[in-house]
């Protein structure tokens, strides 16, 4: 059984968060998903699938974390 860090930020993230990745500094942006991996516009981050990586970097979700505005 794996399961997540209790302060994983993920676990307070809205469906309209976007995420920095903080290897790479790319943006997901729920609005406009990632049509490199055939994420339609509309997908928050955590129903983002698993196998699903930064489309820059190939890092993996946990990487992200929550952009600041
Ligand atoms: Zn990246």
């Amino acid at each position: 059984m794996s399961s997540a860090h209790p302060e994983d930020a993920r676990a307070r993230l809205a469906d309209d968060t976007r995420l920095e990745c903080r290897i790479c500094w790319y943006l997901y942006d729920p609005a406009e998903g990632d049509d490199t991996q055939q994420i339609p516009p509309g997908t928050p981050f955590l129903g983002l699938p698993d196998h699903w990586r930064c489309p820059q970097c190939d890092a993996e979700p946990n990487a992200f974390l929550p952009a600041e505005d």
